[in-house]
């Protein structure tokens, strides 16, 4: 070791005497005093190896080491997990949690979350209630279901109604619709997971009814049909209705199961999107058992929705897996109230996020695109800001070949690439998630609130500060 690391080692003052600094006494009234000796250790041990290291010459004054030992605590503090501004254009981002929850919904869910509440608990009766009781009456006046039951997530409502209706027996499901949604879930793999055959019928691009009436036989459990989402099949193909479906089940006294991915409880024709049946129509068409998430298009909390007949939907009630699949109290509480929404169609479109994103016309958009423009010149007047047209997407699986037209703020700084600008974003204290479009920094407004903007115009100025 040479002579001056070791006598810069020797200046480092002992634990005791940091300890008795004001600055860190004056912790004391917020933090146990074995914290904050645990801080100053940590921050003491990372000094010896910066100089053993040669990355610092110096032993810092005692304000720099209050400092230290003080962003200690803050990185200490600060979590993992934390709100992010999408500024994709995406509106149910799949890495930025999905669907958000509007601000009344989120206070709501805080509410129960940090209080006891009646869970379990009927109120009228005094005596233990079903967590499941709280969604009934409302799921079934929206979907016009016999019953329902919520789970976790859709995946974990596939996985349960397939357990309880078609363990060991044959799930007749065309070849079309053996597919991938991502993160490893697969519907071949969660057939075989719920103990039950794949009778795979049809080709890739064409199932025809005969191939399905075909394929029923003494050991068919359901015929299945599952919404390819993420993926379509285009040209030369062909499926079967469900309506037809449903008529050769309830034929060969068989149930259709449905696994929409996004359940609708609104005409999607209305933001000029293709149409897709309702999860009402759905029923309608004679599904037996339908089952769909509550964080894409629905715009609710993550959970796995499964409505039908109650002659298949009772059992699951019963079964052990439920358990092991069951929704919390926050889950349920942000599904209640989303779902109460919906009794008033214009008022879910007017206050559940992601549908209000879903509805902003280009020209809306443009209108906010100007304003978030103006306010960024503002902040920083070295900035080039202009705004261009750009093609948002909804996310979440849905629409896969669908774009929406829409806007953004394009920025862009001299001697900055634009990749280093989305990149110091995303370090940000608050991170901003934005693409990149031809070394512009592309801000689209479709997935941002308004009281984001200013936010975003303090980040930018600072992140262009810092080279
Ligand atoms: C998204 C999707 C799922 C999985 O739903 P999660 O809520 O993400 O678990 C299952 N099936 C289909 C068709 C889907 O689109």
């Amino acid at each position: 070791m040479k002579q001056d690391t070791r006598q810069l080692l020797r200046q480092l003052p002992k634990v005791d005497v940091l300890l008795q600094r004001p600055a860190l006494a004056e912790w004391e009234q917020n933090l146990s005093r074995s914290l904050i000796k645990q801080a100053v250790q940590d921050v003491l041990a990372g000094l010896r190896r910066d100089i053993l290291a040669e990355r610092r010459r110096d032993v810092p004054a005692e304000d720099e080491l209050d400092g230290m030992v003080l962003a200690y605590f803050r990185r200490q503090k600060s979590l993992r997990l934390k709100t992010v501004v999408n500024a994709t254009g995406t509106i149910l981002h799949t890495n930025l949690g999905r669907s958000v929850l509007s601000e009344e919904i989120g206070r709501h869910v805080g509410e129960i979350a940090a209080s006891y509440s009646n869970l379990e608990y009927d109120l009228d009766e005094g005596r233990r209630g079903s967590r499941y009781a709280h969604l009934q009456s409302l799921l079934k006046e929206l979907t016009g279901a016999e019953d329902v039951l919520v789970v976790n997530n859709n995946a974990a409502a596939v996985l349960l109604a397939l357990t309880s209706m078609t363990q060991g027996k044959e799930v007749v499901i065309s070849r079309g619709e053996l597919v991938e949604i991502g993160g490893l879930f697969r519907i071949p793999d969660v057939i075989e997971a719920s103990g039950g055959t794949i009778r795979e019928v049809g080709t890739t691009n064409k199932t025809h009814l005969s191939d399905y009436s075909r394929a029923v036989g003494e050991g068919t459990g359901a015929i299945m049909k599952v919404h390819t989402s993420n993926y379509r099949i285009i040209g030369f193909s062909e499926s079967v209705p469900a309506q037809e479906l449903a008529e050769l089940a309830h034929a060969k006294g068989l149930p259709l199961i449905n696994d929409l991915g996004s359940g609708l409880f609104v005409d999607m024709r209305r933001f000029g999107l293709p149409y897709e049946p309702t999860v009402k129509e759905v029923l309608k068409q004679g599904c037996d058992v339908v089952m769909f998430s509550g964080d894409k298009l629905l715009g609710g909390p993550q959970a796995g929705i499964i409505v039908g007949k109650a002659e298949y939907i009772e059992p699951m009630k019963q079964h052990q897996l439920l358990r092991a699949l069951r929704v919390d109290k926050m889950t349920l509480a942000a599904l209640e109230a989303t779902l109460q929404l919906y009794r008033d169609e214009d008022l879910a479109i007017r206050s559940i996020p992601a549908l209000q994103m879903l509805a902003r016309t280009q020209k809306e958009c443009l209108r906010r695109a100007d304003v978030l423009a103006q306010m960024l010149r503002t902040a920083d007047a070295a900035l080039q800001v202009q705004t261009v047209p750009v093609r948002d997407m909804v996310g979440g699986g849905s629409y896969p070949e669908y774009t929406l037209p829409g806007y953004a703020a394009a920025v862009a700084s001299e001697g900055l690439t634009a990749a280093e600008l989305e990149r110091r974003l995303r370090h940000a204290e608050v991170p901003v998630v934005a693409r990149v479009q031809q070394d512009w920094l592309c801000l689209s407004v479709r997935t941002l609130r308004d009281d984001e903007f200013p936010l975003i115009c303090t980040e930018i100025a600072k992140a262009v500060a810092e080279g």
